[in-house]
């Protein structure tokens, strides 16, 4: 089938730089009708949808693979082992990480923060000590920064963020003291869509001292990312945001800072020996992977890295970017949309509010037909009420979608006038 990939409505065009009639057959969910329209489906920053590719890797590891790993002399051990240990290389080329070693799979970026809290932090931190955040948080990096503040007497500072929905760098570098000993703040915005000035936040906080969290949730299906180059302590992501299963993220921390952090969780794998008397523990990444962990979905992300990796990050990038850019001339031109959330760098995120409706109001009228977004506070709640709103609609982009669904989404706006 053939996609309209030129806008119809302001004659604007957004020609991708790859084949996204091929990219578009990729998507087995994205073949089906919704509510008798053909699915469209723009909420991409709560999950993506997973290409072919993906899920027959996930098959192929249970019809051919499957076994515990690490532990047996046996074939399949031996399959099952390399194939994971595969997919920690995949993702140690995808963020550009030193060594493989500093490649952690956890749940996803909600496990991964908290498991910095609760190891890094509960070791290191004490009170009077002081975390900054960003106003534009997902909930998921404000609340195990708060437990951790509230158990140990620290302090929680937030960077403010301008008109734009863009952090304020001349007031972050008043918060920054002697008393900082962590900045973590999201890389692109879940709620709004804004790019940070990541290198330049990690940099400031380097350089008196505190080290740097970098929430990569949002960002990782659309920019190339590269650590080394960012030069933060840790970095965190989950698959399912990144085209990859749900229950399968990373966290990337320099490999001398988790070998000197304290294990998080005990249990096996993680262990060197074990007496009644002592418990010596694995360097990193084993010493955070205790018990078995999601083997065929970690297998099922390298699958979806080799995916995003082929097309190429920096053609998604300039793709999704004109998009963007499009979604936004049209958006603004509907009678009584706000836009929330116009800084210069933005990926992926359109949030909006529509005057006289509601935004479930505005989400279930698109769900009729066929159109797929997010209607509520995003988990970002402080965010929201920075602009005096406790919800947003919120269309998400990923690399898939077409003009054609910019149009179909704006035509319904328009109609529900
Ligand atoms: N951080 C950001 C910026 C997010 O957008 C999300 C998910 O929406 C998370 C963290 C939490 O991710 P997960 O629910 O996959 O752990």
């Amino acid at each position: 089938s053939f996609y309209f990939l030129a806008g119809q409505q302001s004659g604007i065009h957004a020609q991708p730089p790859f084949d996204l009639n091929k990219v578009r057959a990729d998507f087995p969910i994205l073949q089906q009708q919704v509510n008798g329209h053909p699915l469209i489906w723009l909420d991409n920053a709560a999950t993506t949808q997973k290409p072919r590719q993906v899920i027959d890797r996930i098959s192929q590891f249970y019809e051919t693979e499957n076994s515990n790993i690490h532990r047996a002399a046996h074939e399949l051990a031996a399959r099952a082992t390399d194939a994971y240990e595969g997919a920690r290389k995949k993702v140690q080329g995808f963020l550009n990480a030193a060594s493989v070693n500093e490649i952690v799979f956890v749940r996803g970026s909600t496990e991964a923060i908290n498991l910095v809290a609760q190891s890094w932090g509960d070791q290191h931190l004490k009170a009077g000590d002081e975390i900054i955040v960003s106003h534009l948080e997902h909930h998921a990096n404000i609340v195990p920064w708060q437990q951790l503040a509230a158990k140990k007497g620290l302090v929680l500072r937030v960077i403010p963020a301008d008109d734009d929905g863009q952090v304020i760098l001349e007031e972050y570098a008043k918060l920054l003291s002697p008393k900082t000993k962590l900045v973590s703040f999201t890389q692109v915005s879940n709620a709004l869509g804004t790019v940070t000035p990541a290198t330049k936040i990690t940099a400031m906080a380097h350089a008196i001292g505190a080290k740097v969290l970098i929430d990569g949730a949002q960002a990782v299906s659309h920019k190339r990312v590269n650590v080394q180059e960012l030069d933060c302590d840790w970095y965190v992501f989950s698959g399912h945001k990144v085209f990859g299963p749900t229950g399968i993220g990373v966290l990337y921390g320099k490999e001398a800072l988790l070998n000197e952090m304290q294990p998080w969780q005990g249990g096996g794998n993680m262990i060197r020996e074990v007496t009644f008397e002592h418990t010596t523990y694995q360097q990193a990444p084993a010493r955070f992977e205790a018990g078995t962990g999601n083997i065929a979905d970690a297998v099922g992300l390298g699958a979806a890295i080799d995916y995003v990796s082929a097309i190429g990050l920096e053609l998604i990038d300039q793709y999704e970017h004109n998009l963007l850019h499009y979604a936004t001339g049209l958006l603004k031109q509907v009678k009584g949309l706000r836009l929330i959330g116009t800084a210069a760098d933005k990926a992926g995120v359109l949030s909006f509010v529509l005057e006289g409706f509601k935004t479930e109001e505005v989400g279930a009228w698109l769900n009729k037909q066929g159109i797929a977004v997010r209607s509520g506070h995003h988990c970002a709640q402080p965010i929201l009420r920075r602009f005096g709103v406790e919800s947003t609609v919120r269309p998400s982009l990923a690399l898939y979608n077409t003009c054609a669904d910019v149009d179909t989404l704006v035509q319904a706006l328009q109609q529900i006038h």
